[in-house]
């Protein structure tokens, strides 16, 4: 198997991060995103196989038994969220780099199984009541099915902040056109080796 690079991006739900990742998507044609798999609800702009693998616990639990995740976590309490090794070998055998968007401590997991291929990035929102504000117009807009974690979410946004120094770089996203700037040219660089 051919190893390419990775690309870890991780930081609070409601960061940012998913917007960056689809920046870096279509600025850089050799990325491919890592479709994960989840055991949360499915929301309405959402597709099974294109946002995540959607599974009942049984069949998470079970793939947990057989070893076929890279990583996986509890991210939120009863929800499981994992990558599976073959979606790694699956995007490195089409010759591509891969883009994760994970919790901190998957992200983490992943730079230390994969240290000299790996660029992880936290992004960062420097205010919690910002963040909430994204997360109840995820929440309005009918987006988040599992809104109970508003709540979950903000508290974890903290102790995820904490994280933030052990990735390679923190990207504090006040303005988002800058944010995906920055973005763009640490990929870049990393990518490009320039
Ligand atoms: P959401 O429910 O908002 O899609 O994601 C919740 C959190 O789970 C986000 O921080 C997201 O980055 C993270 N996440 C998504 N996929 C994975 C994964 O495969 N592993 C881990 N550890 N976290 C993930």
């Amino acid at each position: 198997m051919k190893k390419g690079k990775m690309i870890i991006l991780s930081g609070p739900s409601g960061s940012g991060k998913t917007t960056i990742s689809h920046c870096l998507l279509s600025k850089f044609p050799e990325l491919k995103f890592s479709i994960s798999c989840t055991t949360r609800l499915i929301r309405d702009d959402e597709k099974h196989g294109k946002d995540y693998y959607f599974l009942p616990v049984s069949s998470f639990i079970s793939k947990i038994k057989k070893s076929q995740f890279a990583e996986w976590e509890e991210v939120y309490p009863k929800l499981f969220y994992g990558t599976l090794k073959k979606e790694i070998s699956k995007i490195w055998k089409s010759n591509q780099h891969i883009l994760f968007d994970i919790d901190v401590k998957g992200g983490l997991n992943l730079k230390k199984q994969y240290p000299n291929n790996s660029l992880s990035i936290f992004i960062m929102v420097n205010s919690i009541n910002l963040l909430k504000e994204r997360l109840l117009t995820r929440c309005y807009k009918n987006l988040d099915k599992n809104n109970t974690n508003i709540n979950i979410r903000l508290n974890k946004a903290k102790e995820e902040n904490s994280y933030a120094t052990l990735f390679d770089f923190v990207l504090l996203n006040i303005n988002l056109s800058q944010t995906k700037k920055k973005a763009i040219q640490i990929v870049s660089n990393f990518i490009y080796g320039k």
